[in-house]
């Protein structure tokens, strides 16, 4: 078993349904332009949210991209936040960190023009676990930071408390106790002044509060705290917060040297986490009810507890496989979401989309460069007497053909596409327009070389084409640069067709 996965393992999970707390609800939701537009959108937030929560990851992350192409095109942020945020989370909990990581710095961008302070103050929740879970303890701090000034900016006492309760745990985390004191009683502080008052908030930064006395080898001071937890009632209600208590009893009894008590206390513990399943809690719990039957010399007791720890990390693995399995499930089927999306479905070019939005990035980078961007544009003449004559069927299988039979000519570098209906359109970077004009020329030979042959018939097609390359001044655009290049395809439909227009 590997201890790193184990390790980074135990604290994604530990955490993972902590988003259902952290994340925050804004008030409104999606503002699409149209009604129909605006309903669609709101269903599809409510449905990857929901989603997140009962922890289907991948219907979730398939969710989010439709929820994202959805949303960018009727200008939504909402629906973009919320895509990108449920797409971390999902990420977060299949561990795939450097995609959390990805879709986290999307919401991020979304934020940064579109944000209220509800979505800024996700965005810190989520930047310090992934922090966090990096074991980044200065960027997962400086977010806290963040939030907490946030939280002072808005005189919310929750954020506050949950702000230094978190800064408690990170100090914890790297063995400072005396720091992570500090920031417990910051935190108690501020959820005191919390109104109306929440015992569950107070609970757990008092959770901290006693580890870190503990910690200092404050035994009085942290076992009055203790007991007055032990006799909260709401504890009743919240069986992670009591299994982390009765953590806390094992780790006191631990550190006075009463380890048949403190052994017993974990015991409690692990029959709690076992009822709600955490599987890293539970085998760091066992680890230490390991030790203490070393500490207890009990020979017998320590044989049995090592075989529960056993059977443990066979489940941990089991999961961690299967983990790994639905990260690369996710992997394709994103691949294939984003492939259709760029493509066309007759053809597999890609679409005008695609080709729109890679020519306008090319172009850009051209002007820098001083670069030559070459477009080539052609429809087949007569297309509907084809049609007419021998069916769309044939028609169909004729586009099929042609698209075909042009990406033999070009490379995986160009961009060949089907702008629509009978008309195709080719971008070329790099290279000149006496090229461009040679791979027209190419193109109109192909037509010749390859009949359209479906069943018994053979029909041969020809084409009217236009280039045109950016040198032109104005040209900063697809749209400018295939306007020119249409313009002339136009010009040689009018000459006769079955030509090519430069
Ligand atoms: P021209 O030489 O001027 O281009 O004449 P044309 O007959 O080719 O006419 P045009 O290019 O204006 O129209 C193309 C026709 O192609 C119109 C439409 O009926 C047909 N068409 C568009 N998309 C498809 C398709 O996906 N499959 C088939 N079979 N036909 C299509
Ligand atoms: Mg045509």
């Amino acid at each position: 078993m590997n201890n790193f996965n184990v390790f980074y393992g135990m604290q994604f999970l530990m955490k993972y349904d902590k988003f259902n707390s952290i994340i925050e609800r804004s008030s409104e939701i999606g503002s699409g332009n149209g009604f129909m537009e605006h309903v669609d959108l709101v269903s599809l937030q409510q449905k990857v949210t929901s989603l997140r929560a009962e922890g289907k990851y991948k219907e979730t992350i398939e969710g989010c991209q439709e929820l994202l192409a959805l949303g960018t095109e009727a200008n939504d942020p909402k629906s973009m936040l919320v895509a990108h945020l449920n797409k971390m989370s999902s990420y977060y909990c299949i561990g795939d960190i450097e995609e959390a990581f990805k879709s986290l710095s999307e919401y991020k961008e979304v934020c940064s023009q579109y944000g209220d302070d509800t979505d800024y103050l996700n965005l810190y929740n989520c930047l310090c676990l992934l922090h966090e879970f990096n074991k980044d303890y200065v960027r997962a701090k400086a977010t806290l930071d963040k939030s907490i000034e946030l939280g002072k900016r808005l005189k919310k006492y929750n954020i506050i408390s949950n702000g230094y309760s978190n800064y408690s745990h990170l100090y914890m985390a790297e063995g400072n106790y005396a720091d992570a004191l500090y920031m417990a009683k910051e935190g108690l502080l501020n959820a005191n002044l919390h109104e109306p008052p929440n015992e569950m908030m107070k609970l757990r930064v008092k959770l901290n509060l006693a580890k870190a006395h503990i910690g200092l080898g404050h035994f009085a001071e942290s076992k009055i705290l203790i007991d007055e937890m032990m006799s909260n009632s709401v504890l009743e209600s919240f069986v992670r917060e009591k299994a982390n208590l009765y953590d806390l009893q094992g780790f006191w009894h631990t550190k006075q040297g009463q380890y048949r008590e403190a052994f017993d206390w974990y015991t409690r513990a692990k029959e709690l986490v076992e009822s709600y399943d955490d599987v890293y809690l539970l085998k760091a719990i066992q680890e230490e009810r390991c030790k203490l039957c070393e500490l207890m010399n009990d020979v017998q007791l320590g044989y049995s507890v090592q075989k529960e720890y056993i059977a443990l990390l066979n489940v941990i693995m089991k999961r961690e496989l299967a983990l790994v399995a639905l990260k690369l499930d996710i992997k394709h089927s994103i691949a294939d979401i984003e492939k259709n999306a760029n493509t066309d479905y007759l053809t597999g070019l890609f679409n005008r989309k695609y080709m729109e939005e890679t020519t306008d990035q090319w172009l850009k980078a051209a002007r820098e460069n001083e670069e030559t961007i070459i477009c080539i544009v052609f429809d087949i003449d007569n297309f509907k007497t084809i049609n007419d004559t021998y069916g769309h069927l044939f028609g169909d299988e004729a586009i099929q053909q042609v698209g075909r039979a042009i990406s033999r000519i070009f490379s995986r570098d160009d961009l060949v596409g089907r702008y629509g209906g009978d008309e195709f359109v080719i971008v070329l970077r790099n290279v000149s327009l006496e090229d461009g004009i040679l791979r027209a020329e190419q193109i109109k030979e192909s037509f010749y070389q390859y009949p359209i042959i479906k069943d018994d018939l053979s029909v041969s097609i020809t084409a009217s084409i236009g280039v045109a390359d950016n040198t032109d001044t104005g040209i900063e655009t697809f749209k400018d640069l295939f306007h020119l290049a249409d313009v002339r395809l136009y010009m040689a439909k009018q000459n006769g067709k079955n030509q090519i227009e430069v």
